[in-house]
């Protein structure tokens, strides 16, 4: 059968001497594998299509097995992006997050709307750091590992200074603090923030601003939760701290 569907390039991998095997997250059908079939090669008419981001229409044959791609029209290369070394890090983060995060079998729209969104936002030059916070809360709640981060994940409380706790999965306020030793102590202002992560509709992100320490402090916990629940080990993950540890 032929296919046509809207998507984004999210993983490519080499396959035999002249041909890319590409994963796509479509409108249409969610996530899927399609081979380019001569794709490495020089003057091949895939060439710009294959390529990790690339937002476009792709026409491809499909059966049982693995799709075969036909013809593809590229709408939109994220060139910013590609000229970034540390926005190409953050989006190839983001594509590998979604690439873990799903499977073939189900069919998300709103996750395509998310990795196009995403990507435009970081091409556009709005933080990329903030762009990832956002998207790793949206794949956690897409994986059903998302924390409580509106009220105390214990009383239900939702006033008071809040600690958050990796073990019991949230915010604890003062008077349920004593349940966890190991918890980390946060500031009104990124207990706001998480809450508003929380809530936000990626469409409607205005011009978020954070400091250089309350990134810090977010991505820690972050990092901690992610690490303690969702189970995957990321390269494009290991490579983002690298950048981080050298700027
Ligand atoms: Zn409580």
């Amino acid at each position: 059968m032929l296919y046509k569907v809207e998507g984004i390039v999210i993983k490519t991998v080499p396959y035999g001497e002249s041909n890319t095997i590409i994963t796509l997250y479509t409108k249409e059908l969610g996530k899927i594998g399609v081979m380019a079939r001569g794709a490495k090669k020089p003057k091949s008419r895939f060439t710009s299509i294959t390529q990790l981001f690339t937002y476009g229409i792709f026409v491809f044959q499909k059966g049982r097995g693995l799709g075969t791609l036909q013809q593809g029209e590229a709408l939109s290369s994220f060139r910013k992006i590609r000229e970034d070394l540390v926005k190409t890090a953050y989006a190839a983060y983001l594509a590998e997050l979604l690439d873990r995060h799903t499977s073939e079998d189900d069919l998300r729209p709103d996750l395509f709307g998310w990795i196009k969104q995403s990507l435009e936002y970081i091409n556009h030059g709005i933080d990329p750091e903030v762009i990832t916070f956002l998207f790793e809360m949206k794949m956690m709640k897409t994986s059903g590992i998302v924390p409580e981060l509106t009220k105390c994940v214990s009383c239900h409380s939702a006033e008071g200074d809040f600690s958050f706790s990796i073990r019991e999965g949230g915010f604890l306020c003062e008077r349920c603090s004593y349940k966890d030793p190991y918890r980390i102590k946060i500031s009104k202002g990124s207990a706001k923030l998480l809450n508003m992560f929380y809530h936000l509709d990626l469409a409607r992100l205005g011009n978020v601003s954070l400091k250089k320490e309350t990134k810090k402090e977010l991505r820690m916990i972050f990092d901690a939760y992610m690490d303690e629940y969702s189970g995957v080990f990321l390269k494009s993950k290991k490579f983002l701290k690298q950048l981080d540890e050298l700027s």
